[in-house]
């Protein structure tokens, strides 16, 4: 039986009776891993032994209890962002190439609690900064529908290892669109938590306000449960609030459709604006049909400042990675370039580490943050992208007082070609059109596939589309149950499988 095709919470049904073990579910995934990674380039790194070691741990669990939490024996991969106590974590960056984590991100402890399988590193945007993956000092990622095209980012990786079948499911981060926008891409579940409910201590930083942990699924129970698991207050981290602790699963498997009737869904003029791909614009509104036919009501609102949201994510996002960037010196963070014995001082010592351990994008944006925060430019540039947030902030919440929840695209486009944004930052840069403001918000939402458009480079093949949902703040269980509803009316799984 072919073991690694399974959902989370198909693996746990099967782990359950005991009909199968984790050792032979984590096998499978090795195998698959080793068959098809070399074409997709989803992971980094893989620790075949250490996902086998912690497959037989599950299995005495599962044993010993009937009871046991659901990502026991679970093979799972992480973005190479989350540090994992003495293993290497590189954030896809050269200057962090032999750097061993001291310690658990927040996020793997209670992984290893629920009792997972660690089964690798997933490539990445380096320091998460990009839309494509392609920003990897390491390797490109394919898109497994298309092996030309690439697989969104930053968390790219993580969304071609789920929807490839090269684990179970995936953490990642979000800081503008980063696990929203590879999943479209991808064909898979992306959730995008609230800011603050997930804790950030031992995940890299980028821009602290916006980062955010979340999960990449093959279905929407199975974010539910990654969820679930993530999810708290961390003394750690001080931007974790104390939130009552939802039993996520539960209330997605309770989501049908006579729930939708009544549901005010808002559509936002902004999101369906020039740029938009005609083909994902028609897909979109099918879904809205679909949700007037069960019942919900439609609302045209408008979220007039999210047109400023890209211009003002990256004053922030920069500004904060440019502070966030300052510690890889060579000295106390990151890989010391000084094969070249005639430095004079430690100066030329820190920027020779600094010109080559970071890529090219990493150093425009730390550019473009030194310059919006220097002396003289704070006030034009900062203090007016933290008024716009403000004003983002605003529109959002004037929305939610007359809609329950927020529908529209999660890309403005399918998958593009490898290469193609490359030479064009500001291109590559609006991929992230509709996700940036939801960042800036600090609201959660979701991206869920809900069909294929014909791609245009390859004869019979297919391209996913993602929706995107969005809901007040700390309301995922809302976000999840509609698209759960959806879900199992496209029944994406069932009619769309990747290449590879
Ligand atoms: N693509 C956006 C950027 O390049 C968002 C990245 C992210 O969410 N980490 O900054």
């Amino acid at each position: 039986m072919d073991l690694s095709n399974l959902t989370i919470h198909q693996i746990n049904d099967l782990l359950k009776c005991r009909e199968v073990k984790s050792v032979d579910i984590t096998d499978s995934y090795i195998k698959r891993i080793k068959e098809i990674d070399p074409i997709i380039s989803a992971y980094l790194y893989n620790d075949f032994e250490e996902a086998l070691s912690n497959a037989e741990d599950a299995d005495k669990i599962i044993q010993k209890n009937s009871d046991f939490p659901y990502l026991t024996g679970v093979p799972l991969s992480i973005k190479d962002i989350f540090l994992i106590k003495g293993k290497r974590t590189t954030c896809a960056s050269k200057i962090l190439d032999n750097f061993i984590s001291p310690y658990d991100a927040t996020v793997i402890k209670r992984l290893k609690k629920n009792n997972y399988v660690f089964i690798g590193k997933t490539n990445m945007d380096e320091f998460a900064m990009g839309s494509s993956t392609e920003n990897s000092a390491y390797k490109i990622t394919k898109n497994p529908y298309d092996l030309n095209r690439v697989p969104g980012g930053s968390s790219g990786g993580s969304a071609a290892s789920v929807s490839a079948d090269l684990c179970a499911g995936s953490f990642g981060t979000d800081t503008g669109g980063s696990i929203r926008q590879p999943a479209s891409l991808c064909g898979v579940v992306g959730l995008k938590p609230t800011y603050g409910l997930i804790s950030r201590y031992g995940i890299i930083a980028f821009s602290s306000s916006l980062d955010q942990a979340g999960v990449i699924a093959n279905d929407v129970l199975d974010a539910a449960i990654m969820l679930k698991a993530a999810v708290g207050f961390d003394e750690k981290d001080q931007t974790t609030r104390k939130l009552e602790i939802k039993n996520y699963p539960e209330i997605v498997k309770k989501a049908d459709k006579l729930t939708m009737k009544g549901l005010k869904v808002g559509i936002p003029v902004e999101f369906f604006s020039e740029g938009l791909d005609p083909k994902i614009y028609l897909k979109i509104m099918e879904i809205k049909d679909l949700l007037k036919g069960l019942g919900a009501s439609i609302v045209d609102i408008s979220l007039p400042d999210t047109k400023y949201s890209v211009a003002a994510y990256y004053v922030i996002a920069t500004s904060e990675a440019s502070s966030n960037l300052e510690r890889y010196d060579g000295i106390r963070f990151g890989s010391r370039f000084n094969e070249d014995k005639n430095l004079q001082s430690l100066d030329e010592l820190y920027k020779k580490s600094r010109e080559l351990g970071f890529g090219k994008e990493v150093k425009r944006r730390i550019i473009l943050g030194t310059f919006a925060l220097s002396a003289g430019y704070y006030d034009a540039y900062y203090k007016k992208a933290s008024l716009v947030r403000k004003l983002i902030i605003k529109n959002y919440k004037d929305s939610f007082n007359n809609v329950d929840i927020i529908l529209g695209p999660t890309s403005p486009t399918p998958a593009f070609l490898i290469g193609e944004k490359m030479s064009d930052p500001l291109s590559m840069y609006l991929s992230d059109i509709y996700t940036i403001s939801i960042n800036l918000a600090y609201l959660p939402a979701l991206s869920l596939p809900i069909g294929a458009v014909e791609n245009p480079t390859k004869k019979g093949g297919v391209l996913p589309v993602g929706l995107q949902l969005i809901s007040p703040w700390a309301t995922e269980e809302r976000l999840l149950s509609v698209a759960k509803v959806i879900e199992d009316e496209v029944k994406f799984r069932e009619k769309y499988t990747p290449v590879m």
